[in-house]
């Protein structure tokens, strides 16, 4: 068993059990990339088993902070079945589920989504990479799903040294599925959609904003950076007069379209826009449009804190524009799925937004990511995607 052994004080972030280890912090020591190393303090002192990564800053990423635990098959089969277990006592209302997310399940690198009787994966680490097959075999025989399709082509494999790699690793199969969240049908294509083909995290959310259409009856809904139309069937499904997709992908419109259908909405509630958000926003305020809900849910714009500052104005001017287009007493969702802008930050930047386009608002609602994608204590990376549910002029400016 290969050692690593931390530099003097660098021991603080393991002892408050973070499962990370930057190259920094290392004085010593090497492996194989994914190989299982054993991580002491500059003293001498067990710290973790981890995996180790070569060529990532993220250096090591633990597997157990116990000395005694051995690193082997069983135990990455006792990890994801507790995961597994964790969901089924969710009993979340949906057919699309989060089975694995990564660190925040004791399982640095690996992400698993269930999509009926099919598995999508992402192996985003060395250490996932080294164990995939049995990683795969365990998931099949533990959920009895008959196969499992591998989406391991996100940008953090690269700085794991890793090449991308998708297909079917176990079983095969038609990769356009149809998804059952909240009684609505959505089609999905694991193999070409984003991330592993949905945007599960925001499930609880698409509810939230499906029963605030109920209660408030929207007449004229705008949908921006809609994806496959997930907020788009919600607000319909709650009685939205007419809904607006805004993306800049074609294909996640013309699915979006297709979900419209496969829902039995008329296509006249429905319109769907191939263009920039935010030179759309600017065009409906010079045309004067206006709209009695907005969805906001740009993807990342701030990876990290270094990118917070650039990305921090870019959200305040979205939600700037967006404020400029309600209705009074119309209704913003607004999230940012952003690791490097904290809740409170999130805040902020909306609340400067209102200031700046001149509007009083309202937190009717703070939304956070589903329960099948939880954030432990430990490990405040996990915590990255935030939102608001704000009213327009409720305050002293109606
Ligand atoms: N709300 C969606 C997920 C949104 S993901 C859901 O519930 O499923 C972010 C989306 O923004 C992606 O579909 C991406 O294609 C789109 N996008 C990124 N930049 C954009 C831009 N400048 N203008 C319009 N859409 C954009």
């Amino acid at each position: 068993m290969k050692t690593i052994r931390l530099k003097p004080g660098k021991d603080r972030s393991l002892l408050r059990r973070h499962p990370w280890v930057f190259d920094g912090a290392i004085a010593k020591g090497g492996a194989d990339a994914g190989e299982t190393v054993r991580v002491e303090s500059h003293e001498g002192q067990f710290l973790a088993w981890g995996a180790y990564s070569p060529a990532s800053r993220i250096r090591v990423r633990v597997w157990s902070f116990d000395e005694t635990q051995r690193m082997d098959a069983a135990f990455l089969r006792t990890l994801l079945a507790r995961a597994i277990a964790l969901r089924a006592r969710l009993g979340i209302q949906s057919d699309g589920l989060r089975l694995v997310h990564g660190e925040s399940d004791g399982l640095p690198g690996l992400i698993v989504d269930r999509y009926g009787d099919t598995l999508v994966a992402q192996f985003t680490a060395c250490g996932v990479e080294r164990w995939k097959n049995v990683l795969a075999d365990a998931l099949i025989e533990l959920t009895g799903c008959p196969r499992l399709y591998e989406r391991s082509d996100t940008s953090s494999r690269k700085l794991e040294g890793l090449a991308e790699a998708t297909g079917w690793l176990r079983g095969c199969g038609d990769t356009a599925l149809v998804l059952n969240e909240h009684g609505w049908r959505l089609g999905l294509d694991i193999a070409h959609g984003h991330k592993t083909g949905y945007y599960l995290d925001q499930r609880d959310s698409r509810q939230v904003c499906y029963q605030y259409t109920q209660r408030l009856g929207f007449a004229q809904v705008l949908n921006c950076f809609s994806y496959t139309g997930g907020f788009t069937v919600a607000a319909l499904a709650g009685g939205a007069g007419h809904v607006t997709s805004i993306d800049s992908s074609g294909p996640a419109l013309e699915q979006a379209a297709a979900n419209v259908a496969l829902n039995g909405f008329e296509a006249t509630r429905a319109t769907f826009m191939d263009a920039d958000v935010n030179a759309s926003l600017r065009r409906f305020i010079s045309e004067g449009r206006q709209f009695d809900a907005i969805v906001l849910d740009p993807p990342k714009l701030a990876p990290t804190a270094a990118h917070a500052e650039r990305a921090a104005r870019a959200y305040k001017d979205i939600n700037r524009l967006a404020f400029k287009l309600l209705t009074p007493g119309g209704v913003l969702f607004t999230f940012s799925c952003s690791g490097g802008i904290g809740v409170e930050l999130f805040h902020k930047i909306v609340a400067s937004a209102g200031l700046d386009a001149g509007v009083d608002g309202a937190i009717l609602q703070r939304l956070g990511g589903a329960c099948d994608h939880p954030m432990t204590v430990n490990f405040p990376e996990g915590e990255y995607l935030k939102g608001l549910v704000v009213m327009k002029n409720t305050g002293f400016n109606p």
